[in-house]
């Protein structure tokens, strides 16, 4: 509790630094290089399954973490208890066991870095466009859940999660 409200000051009084990025659309101002094939690797590894939110913790991580250009050691604050968490700590290297990564769960998908050495802030946040994207993978997957295990309907439902999120990666990797 003592860290949030120190980090909360701390965020107030650097306001002007304070860069916002909008991730995930045609007019993305984020231009982080895409994640490597070795890092969504390690990423599914890591977090146990592929899926969109890792994926967009993963970017939202690096796009946060090339705009700061931390001088040295970075903190992270997420706002949101989701997948995202472990692209996020595969992606800056601030974690919850180093003690560098705080949770807020307020249900927003955000993150914001701070370069320690300099109390630079970075607020990353992803666009209506990918949480829609999102909204609509997680839709399908609770549709395929009521139905009987491998009835033609579920086997339908599972291949085209399957593409939707091939399409998502590669839209994810292609854009940002
Ligand atoms: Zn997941």
């Amino acid at each position: 509790m003592k860290d949030i409200h120190r980090n909360a000051s701390k965020r107030i009084s650097v306001r002007a630094l304070i860069v916002s990025i909008i991730l995930l659309t045609g007019i993305s101002t984020a231009h982080s290089a895409p994640p490597d094939a070795e890092m969504c690797s390690f990423l599914e590894r890591f977090h146990g399954h592929t899926c969109p939110g890792s994926l967009m913790g993963l970017r939202l991580g690096l796009a946060a973490k090339e705009a700061l250009n931390a001088q040295g050691r970075i903190t992270a604050k997420t706002l949101m208890l989701a997948c995202s968490v472990d692209g996020i700590q595969v992606a800056t290297g601030a974690t919850i066991g180093n003690r560098a990564l705080t949770l807020e769960d307020r249900g927003e998908m955000a993150l914001i870095l701070t370069d320690v050495q300099t109390d630079k802030q970075v607020e990353a946040r992803l666009t209506q466009e990918a949480m829609n994207r999102a909204k609509i993978f997680r839709e399908l997957s609770g549709n395929a859940r009521t139905m009987d295990d491998g009835s033609p309907e579920q086997v339908n439902i599972k291949k085209k999660l399957t593409r939707s999120l091939t399409g998502f990666a590669q839209y994810l990797m292609r854009r940002w």
